[in-house]
């Protein structure tokens, strides 16, 4: 287990899109484990792979209801609509206004290769698309609706 280096602003790995992980091995057992260090040493709500540098269609998330590990995660379902504060690791200091569904599911694989489904309502919905966007090489920061910089409440 390890804490791993957050990238960050202008760094190019950012807007590159993530590869699907084939096969569950030891290094995506330990890059989960060191997700999840690297997220609660930020005090973030979630972490993408490619925010520690690694292309792989992996995310972490915990909303403070317990850590959910994403492998392969599409969302499958979403509806409603929310607006509210967003912000990034990997963009201190910058915060702003983004719409999100307010309900969503996302389908995945847990680490032993399950399939599962899992929904998240209100901050789990917007930290799962913020996520999957993440893995898409899209920042919070192409849908923002109105700036409010260095002025945020949560870090996904
Ligand atoms: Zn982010």
């Amino acid at each position: 287990m390890a804490i791993r280096n957050i990238r960050k602003d202008d760094d190019d790995i950012l807007r590159k899109k993530s590869k699907k992980v084939e096969t569950i091995d030891d290094r995506i057992i330990t890059l989960l484990d060191d997700m999840a260090d690297t997220m609660y040493d930020a005090d973030g709500v979630g972490l993408a792979a490619v925010q520690i540098g690694v292309l792989r269609r992996v995310v972490v998330v915990d909303d403070g209801e317990g850590l959910i590990e994403l492998i392969n995660p599409v969302i499958v379902y979403e509806s409603g609509e929310q607006l509210e504060e967003e912000g990034c690791l990997s963009l201190p200091g910058k915060g702003g206004m983004v719409k999100r569904p307010s309900k969503v599911i996302v389908r995945a694989m847990d680490r032993y290769g399950n399939t599962f489904e899992v929904e998240g309502t209100d901050l789990l919905a917007r930290a799962f698309c913020h996520e999957v966007d993440h893995l898409n090489g899209i920042l919070f920061t192409d849908k923002v609706i109105s700036e409010e910089s260095a002025s945020i409440i949560e870090s996904n």
